[in-house]
């Protein structure tokens, strides 16, 4: 029998594998007999795809006030700080050997490679040295308390384990492996899930009206507000052939698709407004007082020229309008355009692009410092599949790698 069989090489499963699989610090024991159980044919696909093909490994700074949850938030402070970010850095640098670099501009960690393949292969390998066993290609169906453990079944039949650590994530990209089957199992379990929802996902205009702006970036910040609450992000801005995108838009995307879910009446969708540059309606209508020439050219100053253009044209003027020419109400519309210019979102790309799922298993479901489960002994959750997420910058990998480890090492403790 195995001792531990962690379900999904993902982040958290991986990590969990790995602190699962760590020689006893206290006694001279064996390490623990480890199996991980993987659908994909290699694991860690989010892995590779996140960050761009480059991994953004850890953020500079943990920031558990911008994670999103539907759990007391205290839990989750508790949760995401067991292992400060300094630890997670000197263990990707000395135990993976993947080697870390700091973007000053980002406050991002990213491999000094700018391989993700460099993260994903490391874990695996380093899980390898611990004697981690990996069944890829294989399904996890099921699984059932017995008087002495636990039985997974599989699309290869079952296992019997003395404990099991759920890392299957959520429902984010289920090209990546995660369809939602360690959320079922765990309901079924009977633990009590929030209900989930796409997050750090792309939002959609339909029809596209600014189709035409597509490709052009720039930097940002965004209010969305729905039911009175304000979230806010700066950060980048993308235009899309279907809507918008880039780590702002991501950052507030979940208010717009929470409203959409379960807005109703006055409440029904959220409001998302933009200002496309750093400068206040009083700087702007300043700027626009005093500066002579074409209007267009001032505001390009600051935003793309061709964001500028459409501002312009949007704001009822014509292209060639002269700042001496500017009337009041002309004046008005566009520094409200340049400053709270509401985005016209009607829908989101849903799971199929978002980053991670929001909800999930409830935080007081589990035990803060072990990850076991309130209601079953020996069984462990962790990462995606828990009911919290971050901003975009590192933070959802800094929860997988703290939550696996901490399910990991409680795991161990079982046997
Ligand atoms: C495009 C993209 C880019 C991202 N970029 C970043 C980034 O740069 N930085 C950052 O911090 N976060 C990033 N994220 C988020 C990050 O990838 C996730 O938060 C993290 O991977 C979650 O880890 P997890 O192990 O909980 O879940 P997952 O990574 O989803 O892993 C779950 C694993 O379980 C397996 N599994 C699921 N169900 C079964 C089953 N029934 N049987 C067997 N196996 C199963 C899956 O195949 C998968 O391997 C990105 C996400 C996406 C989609």
């Amino acid at each position: 029998m195995p001792s531990i069989v962690v379900v999904g090489a993902g982040a958290a499963g991986l990590m969990a594998a790995i602190a699962a699989a760590e020689r006893p610090s206290t006694g001279s024991g064996p390490s623990a007999d480890v199996t991980v159980i993987e659908r994909t044919r290699d694991g860690g696909r989010k892995i590779l795809i996140s960050g761009g093909g480059r991994c953004n490994v850890l953020p500079a700074a943990l920031e558990p006030d911008r994670f999103v949850t539907g759990s007391p938030a205290h839990l989750l402070r508790g949760m995401l700080r067991a292992w400060p970010l300094v630890s997670q850095r000197a263990f990707f640098e000395n135990d993976v050997g993947v080697r870390l670099k700091l973007e000053d501009d980002t406050a991002k960690f990213f491999p000094v490679s700018d391989r993700a393949r460099d993260v994903r292969d490391g874990l695996i390998a380093l899980a390898r040295r611990r004697g981690v066993q990996f069944q890829f290609d294989t399904s996890f169906t099921a699984l059932s308390p017995g008087s002495d453990g636990w039985t997974v079944d599989t699309s290869r039949g079952s296992i019997a384990a003395r404990a099991v650590v759920l890392a299957t994530g959520g429902l984010s990209v289920p090209a990546t492996g995660s369809d939602g089957t360690g959320l079922r199992v765990a309901a079924d379990l009977g633990h009590v899930l929030h209900d989930t929802y796409p997050a750090l996902t792309p939002l959609t205009s339909d029809p596209a009206v600014h189709a035409s702006l597509s490709g052009l970036s720039l930097p940002v910040r965004l209010r969305a507000t729905w039911r009175g609450k304000v979230t806010e992000a700066t950060g980048g801005f993308l235009f899309t052939h279907r809507g918008y995108s880039g780590p702002s838009v991501l950052d507030v995307s979940h208010v717009p698709v929470c409203s959409r879910l379960n807005g109703d009446g006055a409440d029904a969708r959220a409001v998302v407004r933009v200002a496309w540059s750093t400068k206040t309606a009083d700087e702007w209508q300043r700027d626009l007082q005093l500066s002579s020439g074409l209007v267009v050219n001032i505001v390009a100053r600051e935003v793309p020229q061709r964001l500028a253009e459409r501002l312009v044209k949007d704001a009822g003027m014509p292209a060639d309008r002269r700042t001496a020419e500017l009337r009041r109400a002309e004046r008005t519309a566009l520094v409200d355009l340049l400053t709270a210019s509401a985005l016209p979102w009607t829908g989101d790309e849903g799971y199929q692009k978002a980053e991670v799922t929001g909800g999930g298993v409830a935080l007081d479901e589990v035990n803060p410092r072990t990850l076991e489960s309130r209601r079953h002994a020996g069984l462990f959750l962790c990462g995606e599949m828990l009911d919290a997420f971050g901003p975009i910058g590192g933070h959802n990998f800094a929860w997988a790698w703290a939550t696996g480890r901490a399910a990991g090492l409680g795991a161990a403790l079982v046997t």
